[in-house]
């Protein structure tokens, strides 16, 4: 099936947003961003400048293509400028009720039921999050990309409940004319990836408070064994250490189980403000940020 876009729309010019916004770009679609906090935009489009000149140094696109999908890239800062798309996907703060009075105003603004509004929820329920449309609640789907967009291939497509069936088609053509893979998951906390890879990470921080080993040796044991990129608490300290606490309290809750409850240890870094690369500190020192 068709995905049917020309122009996307994309909510949040954040990390994310930027990410998706630039790899619509570059696939040929135009693509509007709205973002409402002041300086998030130049910061956006200054993240565009040296992202796709990375890709061109590295020969993954000519000049023309990326000033061509630089070109295509369009800003506002209000929301009712937001206009003109058939396609939108929300990428805001991680919040529920941030993300819901998003949808129900997008649904508002947009009647016409053929335009999708996905999101990049890594935790909320689709089906939750869907409700905020009202009838239009088929046309919410999760869109999950992964951080940096430009360079993660995978994008999980997650269906709510009430999602149709051809949205949910639409929404894989469209991450594979991005140049994704899109895989489903069920609308269950965490979906699949958050659900396998917290555990995960959370259980090193309880090796790591139990003396089991020093975090270098769990990374090192974890990259060399697995084949790793990096260990986990390298990654919780790039996810964000009080990140990595709110999922396992959505694991926690949504599936209902204490075997998702964040290690003590983990919950005491954040406590302390280490919270990662982001705070300059968290399992490691990140000097200078
Ligand atoms: P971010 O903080 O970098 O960006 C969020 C952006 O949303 C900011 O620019 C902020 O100004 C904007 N924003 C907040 N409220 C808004 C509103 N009401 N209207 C318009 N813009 C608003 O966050 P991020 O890391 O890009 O995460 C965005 C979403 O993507 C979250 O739902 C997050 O869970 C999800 N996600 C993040 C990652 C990751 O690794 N960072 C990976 C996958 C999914």
């Amino acid at each position: 099936m068709p995905h049917n876009v020309k122009t996307l729309g994309v909510l949040g010019a954040g990390q994310m947003g930027g990410g998706i916004a630039q790899v619509a770009a570059v696939a040929g679609l135009t693509v509007k961003v709205f973002d409402s906090f002041p300086g998030t935009i130049d910061k956006c489009k200054g993240v565009h400048i040296k992202s796709l000149g990375k890709l061109v140094e590295k020969a993954k696109i000519t000049k023309d293509a990326a000033d061509a999908a630089s070109a295509r890239i369009s800003f506002v800062d209000n929301l009712e400028n937001l206009t003109g798309c058939d396609w939108l996907v929300e990428a805001v703060v991680e919040d529920v009720n941030v993300k819901k009075d998003l949808l129900a105003k997008l649904a508002a603004m947009y009647p016409d039921e053929s335009v999708v509004l996905a999101t990049n929820t890594s935790s909320i329920s689709i089906t939750e999050l869907a409700t905020a449309a009202g009838k239009g609640a088929h046309r919410v789907v999760g869109m999950h990309f992964f951080n940096p967009v430009p360079l993660m291939q995978l994008v999980e497509v997650i269906p709510g409940l009430q999602t149709s069936p051809e949205v949910v088609q639409r929404t894989l053509a469209l991450a594979t004319a991005m140049g994704k893979t899109p895989l489903e998951a069920s609308d269950r906390a965490g979906f699949i990836s958050n659900r396998v890879l917290m555990p995960m990470i959370n259980e090193a921080f309880y090796a790591w408070m139990e003396g089991v080993a020093k975090p270098e040796a769990i990374d090192g044991i974890m990259k060399l064994g697995c084949n790793f990129p990096m260990g986990p608490l390298t990654l919780a300290d790039f996810i964000g250490l009080d990140t990595c606490v709110n999922i396992m309290n959505v694991l926690a809750d949504g599936l209902n189980s204490d075997r998702y409850r964040a290690c003590p240890l983990l919950k005491q870094l954040v406590s302390a403000g280490r919270m990662g690369v982001k705070s300059g500190r968290g399992v490691y020192e990140y000097p200078g940020k």
